[in-house]
């Protein structure tokens, strides 16, 4: 058995493999796609000591890293359930959609999640080109130009907060008729000069030159009527989706289905520990997926010091 099998390989994954393997214990990594959501990235600008890397490059060097050291690389493999240890310190398997079945002293779970997009004609193509899904990564790339932002829900309204200050112009679109983030949000929206609201809005299209986006296309759902926004960026924040469905009756999920864990990246199943984009952790970053990571592994072999017999 393992000691520590990670699952997944991004940035929380393989900081947590590298962690673990340090530590001369049997380190494996199961991920259905190494280096994770930064494989769809372009410019990356906030992980500090590196000021400007392509998310290609930085999912490499990440597997790169983690290769340096003696860790067990399973690439292409989905999990599929997860079976708590029998008794305390037991072993936890971790069953592959092939039917393999992997067992280990403790488990980091680092799955990460997935932005839900709006499944209109122009989102995808204008992917990185002006549709984007991250306001703290991609705003400054918008100074001085005009956005919108797609969704009323707290993540919206604190984007079309943060983008305000950072762009000319913002247009915050939602599909109700009332927005759903908290009043003190709102609040601070509606005080600001720089933004229009526009609810009972079903965004249609995304409108481009064929090399960056253009425009937005919004039915206004009161009169049926067609509109037409002119813009250079579309921030959608219409949810995060954690790939967590596999987990549900195992380990605790919140209400939108991230990971519960506590500040030692700890689960609610002993020698389970979790970390990154698919756990309640606040901010879903690269640097704090790879922060989460590390502290997840050495939580992992806190655990294995104290239940090991000795
Ligand atoms: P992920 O990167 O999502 O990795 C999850 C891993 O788990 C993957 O290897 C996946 O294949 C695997 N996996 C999932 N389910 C299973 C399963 N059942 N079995 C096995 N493996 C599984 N953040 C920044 O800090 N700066 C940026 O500039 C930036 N730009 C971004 C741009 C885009 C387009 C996107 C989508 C995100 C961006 N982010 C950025 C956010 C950042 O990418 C994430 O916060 C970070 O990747 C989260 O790391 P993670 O390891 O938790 O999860």
């Amino acid at each position: 058995p393992f000691d520590v099998l990670v699952v997944g390989g991004g940035p929380a994954g393989a900081t947590a493999a590298i962690y673990a393997s340090r530590k001369g214990i049997r380190t494996g990594v199961v991920s259905e796609r190494f280096g994770g959501q930064v494989l769809d990235t372009m410019a990356i600008e906030n992980f500090s000591s590196v000021p400007y890397t392509e998310g290609p490059k930085f999912a490499a060097e990440l597997e790169n890293h983690v290769r340096q050291y003696d860790v067990d690389i399973m690439n292409v493999q989905n999990a599929a359930k997860l079976t708590p240890a029998a008794t305390e310190g037991g072993l936890v398997e971790i069953e592959l959609a092939s039917g393999a079945r992997l067992l280990s002293r403790s488990v980091v779970l680092a799955t990460g999640a997935r932005w839900r997009s709006m499944n209109v004609p122009g989102e995808n193509e204008y992917r990185n080109k002006g549709v984007t899904y991250c306001p703290h990564c991609d705003g400054p790339l918008f100074k001085g130009k005009r956005v919108a932002v797609i969704g009323g829900g707290n993540s919206g309204v604190e984007a079309a907060i943060d983008l305000a200050g950072v762009v000319a112009h913002v247009t915050l679109i939602e599909f109700d008729s009332v927005l759903r983030a908290d009043e003190v949000l709102q609040r601070k929206l509606r005080s600001l000069p720089n933004v229009d609201i526009v609810v009972s809005a079903l965004t249609t299209e995304v409108l481009g030159d064929g090399s960056k986006v253009t425009g937005l296309v919004y039915t206004d759902r009161t009169t049926d009527e067609s509109h037409t926004v002119d813009l250079d960026g579309v921030f959608v924040q219409i949810g995060l989706l954690p790939n967590t469905d596999w987990l549900s009756g195992t380990v605790d999920l919140s209400p939108r289905g991230e990971i519960v864990i506590d500040a030692h990246g700890r689960t609610s199943v002993p020698g389970v520990f979790a970390a990154g984009d698919c756990t309640t952790v606040p901010f879903k970053q690269i640097i704090v997926a790879a922060g989460a990571g590390a502290t997840a592994a050495l939580s992992a072999f806190d655990h294995l010091i104290r239940t090991s017999s000795p």
